[in-house]
């Protein structure tokens, strides 16, 4: 049997490198609580990434529920059901109702349309997520909340990079969250940040995600458990490094797959964006069925039992599981685009280690 395709692969630092690190860390015996690591880390990345302000975190999914806490969102919060569940679940652990609108098919974010007709008196904010890091159209969101007074918090885990027009994606909305799991294009193993426009929110971020300490005697909210070690602060100085290799290569994959099936009938995929600096971090196709002449799931289940092991990135839909599918937000026919898409849809392996062979061969199955 042929090896198997994974969808992606973690991005490792150097042993060497990373060991040599670790003996700093041993003889300073600082190995978590803000060190210096840490606090290089986050330096680091506001270079990288062109952000005036970032806090990190032990994962992706607690900057979403700080973020809320952060701007004391309440009552409702207009999302999107074309994600990872982690995503609506931060708006849950809040005690926040989310309310699900459909998806613009031309990037898999929120339909700025369709936004407005899903405010109610009792709605406070709007999270969409900038899908496989293809940027939300922050215009039309921005305009939106500005003219009803609602905050914006951008899902950005899939937007490590990206910028539009030189500005990075991460600078809109009021805050975005990040997320450096294993399978993210950037990685610290698990990890995560939120990203914001000014010191003081930084401050009340670092005091939120331990504990809500602000001294070593005074707790002025209750704060999470959010913090990154020294030993994920390292790993992640390390793979700062290599990120930019990796998305290029990743760049080699994408522009592999798109010559290959331009002329394919019922796949559609994703171009690149004119002004838009793009970090390849999924590569998603979408199964008409009636034009390939094949389903989504039995093309999934071909490439599985050629031990290539796609992902159905989003399916199924956030709406249907059961906590939320009781929303009136979460009939289908309310997000007839979502429901669709997410019925044709099959992410691509996609990684910086893929053979010219691996991709061949993966493209060989979907072509013929
Ligand atoms: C990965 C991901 C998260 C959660 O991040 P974790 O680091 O796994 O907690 C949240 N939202 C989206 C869209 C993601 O892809």
């Amino acid at each position: 049997m042929e090896n198997t395709i994974t969808v992606t692969t973690p991005l490792l630092p150097d042993l060497d490198d990373f060991h040599s690190l670790l003996k700093e860390i041993w003889s300073s015996k600082w190995i978590t609580n803000n060190g210096q690591f840490h606090q290089k880390l986050e330096e680091a990345l506001c270079d990288y990434l062109k952000v005036p302000f970032i806090s990190l975190f032990t994962n992706g999914t607690l900057p979403l529920l700080t973020a809320l806490q952060a701007l004391r969102i309440s009552g409702e919060v207009i999302t999107t059901p074309y994600s990872f569940v982690a995503t609506t679940h931060s708006i849950w652990w809040n005690g926040i109702k989310p309310v699900f609108v459909d998806i613009d098919p031309s990037n898999c974010g929120i339909d700025p349309d369709k936004i407005e007709a899903a405010i109610t008196p009792r709605t406070t904010a709007i999270m969409p997520v900038h899908c496989y890091g293809k940027p939300c159209d922050n215009k039309r969101i921005q305009a939106i909340a500005d003219k009803y007074g609602l905050k914006v918090i951008y899902d950005a885990a899939h937007a490590f990079g990206v910028e539009v027009d030189g500005e990075s994606v991460l600078n809109w909305g009021d805050m975005s969250t990040l997320s450096f799991h294993a399978t993210k294009v950037y990685t610290t193993i698990e990890g995560g940040a939120i990203v914001m426009h000014d010191e003081a929110t930084k401050k009340r971020i670092d005091y939120l995600k331990n504990f809500g300490f602000a001294s070593e005697t005074e707790v002025v909210a209750p704060g999470i458990n959010g913090k990154l070690d020294e030993v994920r602060a390292v790993y992640g100085l390390l793979n700062l490094k290599q990120v930019d290799k990796a998305i290029n290569a990743r760049h080699q994959v994408a522009i592999q797959y798109r010559q290959a099936f331009q002329n394919v009938k019922g796949i559609r995929f994703f171009n690149d964006m004119i002004g838009v600096k793009h970090n390849y971090s999924y590569f998603p196709i979408f199964i008409n069925a009636e034009e390939y002449g094949m389903t989504r799931d039995e093309l999934y289940f071909k490439l599985r039992d050629h031990n290539i092991l796609g992902r159905r990135y989003f399916y199924p839909l956030i709406s249907t599981f059961s906590t939320y599918s009781g929303l009136p937000s979460a009939s289908p026919d309310n997000l007839p685009n979502a429901t669709r898409i997410a019925n044709e849809v099959i992410c691509l392996p996609m990684h910086h280690e893929l053979s010219s062979d691996d991709i061949n061969r993966i493209i060989e199955l979907i072509v013929n």
